[in-house]
């Protein structure tokens, strides 16, 4: 757009134009005003309410994820609700009756860390249900804060329909939904090494465990006696005192004589059997190791398979257990220390060498998790594995990558899921167990919800052995046994009624490629055990969110960043629109402020073009199409087609910054540059009326047009700018229906229309390169091109002098093949004559 276009438009009144219009677009944008302004428009009219009796329109539903309340909502965050919502919205518009609830994941260990940081306490240090009372005030607090940020945001989720998992109406369904799994024989009790966070001191699941780098030290132990002695590296000594066993390769020479003799462990005595295997490897440390109940995963396999006996290394605090006073009750590294100084003192510590490691943590607290085996309950998650994969297989997965990283990782578990957890804010295991024979006792379902950590037990007696004491679980569940079962909750789960059919599975499962290792894989595998089938039929999958120093987005490394924050600086929809163009949907995309003010550059623009487009039309704006349309006006509408063709495909394929970009390039380039600029001069006063009607009616399609493609990105000023069109319209651009394009494009006119705004735009240039003023009238304008064009250009003569303030047209044909032409790839000489 030229300069003086843009100040024209930016000078544009509005006087005399407002009659009838009850909202009139200020002279300067400011995203803050106009989008609360809005916001609270939809709150009062309740726009994005799900309708259960509407069966008119199909429904579309949406299992969002719940997120765990923190309090933080981080531009990460707000790509993925962002996703969720461009999807809601384009769905509603194409005439979905969508379900779009938003629910929280209050319980698990988060919450309680940060209970025990923020009040300074341990878990234990009180009753559970003051421990429990303030999770839940400091969980609503948080809430409070991020259902904020989300309304900041523009998310158009229906908060008729929110829940919290830590509700007695919801979790009263995670434990019927658990009764149901132990019913069909999905869940088991039994005493397995877990992986355990001694910290935290619960059992974690393996999709908890994050691996990372660490130093550490490897040291050389001399096991057995003077006349028979082996040597053992190990970066644990501290296990010594649980050493069952000692492994080695079945090929490795130095060992053949041992293997199947016993060997004293040193400090402790006992003797430990030297075994044979091939997942030894001879080249680690000196070929041996020592088996430990349990230092890692392997000892878990060979103590089974050798029938090795299990000594308890560790208490639940991560404390040694073994029965010496001189190092029981000792913290693991603590106990390292001392046994170390002991080897070294009786000469048994031959070597030590610095390595390292690649160790699992906890997720939450990162501490080194140890390997534990309690009581604990299991979900049969092995046996479905291979249904989990074929499922998967069948799923429609955006971006398609995604779908391997659920496979491999369902293929990968060698372990059930453990679903007890040893914490307090959770949702009780609904189970008794009769204190003489073990029997599990289930209460009615119609007892839901219970807490069998303070409620009586269901019955009087075991009804086994008929045993009148019967002692209440105390572990709790994992969290993800919560929001595992989300999409049928929504549905009306356990009430299979005719909605449940129209919720569950939902259409669509949007969450962040990080998590589809839990969420979706336990979703999944909850889904086949309890209905038979998945819960969801597309996973939308957002990639993560790099800083403005190129690593991830971390609180830690200083490079996080608010939502609040950017949309207090640009506004949401300048947010919005970085979500949207900020990368290919399901790769991780950089947060650059630059890119935010691009965006709100662009509604200032468009803000602009609106305000011109009224100041120049009058009321009321017609809405029949004129019957005499000049090239410029076919084009337009042509290349509108085209652009509904373009975001409507993008929009149905997931692929925001595809919509996003076209819609802009439309409104900047094709709206802006060449069709305001090549009409302007018919808007002025005195012109034929015939002129001024088609304009109008372009420039108003264009403007209508544009908002609502715009509208599930950037819902605010679509909003803003659609109002004005109040004559015709419905309460909300966002309850318009969504374009149609028509089903032939008018190739021609777009060709056509193409090769006259080039060459205006080339005549512009060649004006402003002879020093004239675009402004400025000139005498002549000669233009050599090939035949077929002469007519076209002669037609569209009066667009061309009007445009470029001209007094004549000279056209000059030129053959196809001639050397002129060829050197301009735009088929066309352009000369200028000033006066
Ligand atoms: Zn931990
Ligand atoms: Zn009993």
């Amino acid at each position: 757009m030229s300069r003086s276009l843009t100040r024209e438009i930016e000078n544009s009144s509005q006087a005399g134009l407002g009659t009838g219009r009850n909202y009139v677009l200020d002279k300067n944008f400011d995203p803050a005003a106009e989008e609360s302004k809005w916001r609270e428009y939809w709150r009062e009219h309740d726009i994005y309410h799900f309708d259960p009796l509407d069966k008119s329109r199909k429904t579309y539903s949406i299992d969002t994820p719940p997120p765990y309340p923190s309090g933080d909502f981080h531009v990460g965050n707000a790509l993925n609700w962002c996703y969720i919502d461009f999807v809601a919205r384009y769905k509603r518009m194409k005439g979905f009756n969508v379900h779009f609830p938003q629910g929280w994941d209050c319980h698990g260990l988060p919450t309680e860390v940060r209970v025990e940081q923020t009040f300074k306490i341990r878990k234990n240090d009180l009753p559970p249900e003051q421990f429990v009372e303030m999770c839940r005030k400091l969980t609503g607090e948080y809430i409070a804060k991020m259902k904020q940020s989300m309304n900041l945001l523009g998310i158009s989720s229906d908060w008729a329909l929110e829940y919290k998992t830590m509700d007695p109406s919801y979790y009263k369904l995670t434990q019927l939904s658990f009764i149901e799994l132990f019913k069909s024989g999905h869940l088991y009790r039994g005493e397995h090494p877990v992986n355990w966070c001694p910290r935290d001191e619960t059992a974690i699941a393996e999709a908890e465990v994050v691996y990372q780098e660490r130093k550490g030290t490897l040291h050389y132990m001399r096991f057995g006696h003077a006349n028979e002695h082996i040597e053992i590296a190990s970066t644990r000594p501290e296990l010594l005192s649980a050493c069952v066993g000692i492994a080695v390769h079945p090929k490795d020479e130095k060992y053949k004589l041992v293997v199947g003799k016993t060997i004293a462990v040193p400090i402790f005595g006992q003797q430990a059997r030297v075994i044979s295997d091939d997942e030894v490897d001879p080249r680690y440390g000196t070929g041996a190791v020592m088996i430990c109940t349990f230092g890692d995963k392997t000892d878990v396999r060979w103590q089974a398979k050798y029938h090795l006996p299990v000594i308890k290394a560790l208490t639940e605090n991560g404390r040694l257990s073994v029965d010496d006073p001189r190092f029981k009750g000792l913290k693991a590294e603590e106990a390292r220390r001392k046994i170390v100084a002991e080897l070294q003192a009786s000469g048994l510590l031959t070597k030590t060498e610095p390595i390292t490691q690649n160790i699992g943590t906890c997720w939450r607290c990162q501490t080194p998790v140890e390997i534990i085996a309690r009581p604990q309950w299991f979900m049969k998650t092995r046996d479905l594995t291979q249904k989990v994969v074929e499922w998967a297989g069948k799923l429609d997965w955006i971006p398609s990558f995604s779908k391997q990283r659920l496979i491999d990782w369902a293929e990968s578990l060698d372990w059930d899921w453990v679903v007890s957890r040893q914490r307090i804010f959770a949702t009780p295991i609904p189970v008794w167990y009769c204190t003489k024979c073990e029997s599990t006792i289930i209460p009615n379902e119609e007892s839901l919800p219970v807490d069998p950590r303070k409620d009586k037990s269901p019955g009087e007696e075991c009804p086994r052995c008929g045993n009148r004491e019967l002692r209440g679980e105390t572990d709790v569940l994992d969290t993800w046994m919560d929001s595992s079962i989300t999409a049928a909750v929504h549905a009306g789960w356990p009430n299979k009624s005719e909605l449940f059919n129209r919720l569950f599975p939902a259409d669509l499962q949007p969450n962040g490629l990080d998590i589809v290792r839990t969420w979706d894989y336990y979703l999944l595998v909850r889904s086949l055990a309890l209905f038979g089938r998945p819960p969801y039929k597309t996973l939308l999958i957002n990639g993560m969110v790099k800083g403005t120093d190129g690593r991830m987005m971390h609180k830690s490394y200083g490079n996080y960043v608010v939502a609040d924050e950017a949309i207090k600086k640009v506004g949401a929809d300048a947010l919005r629109q970085w979500a949207a163009a900020g990368g290919s949907t399901g790769y991780d995309i950089p947060f650059r402020w630059n890119e935010l003010e691009h965006g709100k550059k662009f509604l200032t623009k468009l803000w602009n073009v609106t305000r011109f487009v009224l100041a120049n039309t009058t009321e009321p704006l017609r809405l029949k199409k004129p019957s005499t349309l000049s090239l410029i006006d076919r084009w337009l509408l042509a290349s509108l087609q085209e652009l509904i063709q373009k975001v409507s495909e993008a929009f149905e394929t997931f692929q925001f910054n595809t919509a996003l970009e076209a819609i802009r390039n439309f409104t900047w380039h094709a709206l802006a540059d060449d069709y305001l600029e090549a009409v302007k001069h018919r808007l002025q006063t005195g012109r034929e009326l015939s002129d001024l009607t088609a304009t109008q009616y372009c420039l108003r399609e264009a403007v209508l047009t544009i908002c609502k493609l715009l509208a599930p990105i950037c819902p605010h000023i679509s909003e803003a700018v659609y109002q004005q069109f109040q004559s015709e319209a419905t309460k909300s651009v966002h309850l318009e229906s969504w374009p149609e394009h028509e089903k032939a494009l008018d190739d021609t006119s777009i060709r056509n229309g193409r090769f006259l705004l080039d060459l205006i735009a080339h005549a512009r240039r060649e004006k402003s390169s002879k020093g004239l003023s675009l402004g400025s009238n000139i005498k002549r304008i000669i233009v050599s091109t090939e035949a077929e064009h002469l007519h076209l250009l002669k037609e569209n003569e009066e667009t061309i002098l009007r445009t470029l303030k001209a007094d004549y047209m000279d056209l000059e044909r030129l053959p196809l093949n001639s050397n002129q032409v060829g050197e301009s790839s735009a088929g066309f000489v352009v000369e200028i004559i000033a006066k």
